[in-house]
């Protein structure tokens, strides 16, 4: 097993001075770590009946489509706004600086399915919550969210009613 750790890299000041940004390309250009992370994701919710994935743009859609073929199920992209064609849904949510908003088309999911959501990072859990409400104003049922790594000091987990399941967590 290797250390997942050692594939992501810090870097400081960015996009902004004060953020230290958590940097997984070294994490994706390296077939066995991004392996063992996919293996692990799928072990999250893998038991769970999940039926479609939904993943947030834009890294979320990096782990959450081979996630999807992985557990067997399709998947559903939450996007930035202007970006869907189609008929959409829309949730705002704060962020440390003003607001933003993801789009998910209203026929992506249906009121049957058991959605799992992915990212690549929790941080203050805004996008993820307006996640977990993108899903549930279609009448879908949020299973959990699955991301890799967990900045736990920003506690954005006890914004999220769901269960959680993250790989590498940053105290
Ligand atoms: P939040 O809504 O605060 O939980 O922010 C999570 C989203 O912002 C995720 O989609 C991440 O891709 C991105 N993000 C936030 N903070 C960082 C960070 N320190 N490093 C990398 N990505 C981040
Ligand atoms: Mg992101």
């Amino acid at each position: 097993m290797l250390d997942l750790n050692a594939y992501i890299r810090d870097v400081p000041d960015f996009p902004e001075p004060g953020i230290v940004f958590k940097d997984i390309t070294p994490l994706l250009r390296d077939h066995a770590a991004l392996a063992q992370t996919l293996d692990a994701l799928a072990e999250g919710f893998g038991d769970a009946g999940i039926t479609r994935i939904a993943g947030v743009e834009s890294r979320g859609f990096i782990f959450g489509v081979p996630l999807a073929l992985r557990l067997g199920c399709g998947f559903v992209p939450l996007r930035k706004p202007g970006k869907l064609p189609w008929t959409c849904s829309r949730r705002e949510y704060e962020l440390e600086y003003g607001r933003a908003a993801l789009e998910v088309h209203t026929d992506a999911v249906d009121a049957d399915d058991r959605v799992l959501l992915v990212d690549d990072l929790l941080a203050t859990g805004g996008t993820m919550a307006a996640a977990v409400q993108l899903i549930e104003d279609l009448g879908a049922t949020v299973i959990g969210a699955s991301v890799v790594i967990e900045l736990a000091f920003l506690a954005g987990r006890e914004k999220l009613a769901c269960p959680v399941h993250t790989l590498l967590t940053y105290a």
